[in-house]
């Protein structure tokens, strides 16, 4: 399905794209993305929103000169700035009328099917209710999410659990380029991916920023789940929120991984 036809998605906001490099948060990008939900949500659509941010946030309210290298001080962070920007993101969607409501989530609502039908139904419950589930991990009690975890594949998992038609990742870069564009002049933006092979992953980068976990690598494996399941993704760059407009409008916009017509 392409993105103007979805009722139902996903969109998912990486840290380098909330907060400015100095870890603060980037309000004026938080205030136009949750106006473009909101919009979206207007016409007719339902939204969820995976949001990162929660340890760079975290630092910068705690004061901290960097982001602690030992768990215990991430997950500090990660609890002192969940609260931030849920405050943020709620002061902002209430302009618009809207509700917004936090779960924080480990990849255990995969592997356990109570916890995962509990997920599914709170969040089916919270989009019929008219609310904005906006969802992170849980950093702050999951060890192994914070060393290994990172938010492109929990936005996979996300789509999948509530059957969204699509999954936008809003990042630091306007889509997958067949090379690295910060090293390769030669790079070139590809539109549209009908298949992720194992040689576009092992040929992609790790980190893009040092505030976030994903690179590119994550946002591919994140397509390829998504694809396997007949969900269609986007990856665009989060710094004009707006774009998001042309991606439900129908215009050329970024990188569309979606299974039928050849790469280009
Ligand atoms: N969950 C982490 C946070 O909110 C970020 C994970 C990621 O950047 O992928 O700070």
């Amino acid at each position: 399905m392409e993105f103007p036809e979805m009722k139902r998605v996903v969109v998912k906001v990486g840290t380098s794209t909330l907060t400015y490099e100095n870890g603060r948060p980037h309000l004026r990008r938080i205030d136009q993305l949750v106006k473009v939900i909101s919009d979206l949500k207007n016409s007719g659509r339902q939204v969820v929103l995976v949001s990162s941010g929660a340890i760079a946030v975290g630092v910068n309210r705690l004061g901290l000169a960097a982001r602690p290298q030992e768990t215990r001080g991430k997950q500090a962070a990660a609890a002192v700035g969940q609260c931030d920007l849920m405050s943020l993101y709620d002061r902002a969607f209430s302009e618009f009328g809207y509700v917004t409501a936090q779960l924080l989530l480990n990849r255990d609502v995969v592997d356990l099917p109570e916890r995962k039908t509990n997920a599914v139904n709170t969040i089916e419950a919270l989009l019929e209710m008219g609310a904005v589930p906006i969802i992170n991990e849980n950093d702050s009690i999951s060890v192994e999410e914070i060393l290994f975890g990172d938010n492109d594949n929990l936005s996979a998992i996300v789509a999948a659990l509530c059957g969204a038609q699509g999954l936008v990742i809003l990042t630091d870069i306007d889509g997958y380029y067949d090379r690295d564009p910060r090293t390769d002049p030669a790079a070139r933006l590809v539109a549209r991916v009908t298949r992720v092979s194992d040689e576009m992953l092992a040929s992609a980068g790790g980190t893009g920023t040092n505030r976030g976990t994903g690179g590119m690598r994550t946002k591919l494996e994140a397509a390829r789940y998504c694809m396997e399941r007949d969900i269609a993704v986007a990856i665009l760059a989060g710094d004009h929120p707006a774009r998001l407009y042309d991606l439900f409008d129908g215009r050329a916009v970024g990188t569309v991984f979606c299974k039928g017509e050849a790469n280009d």
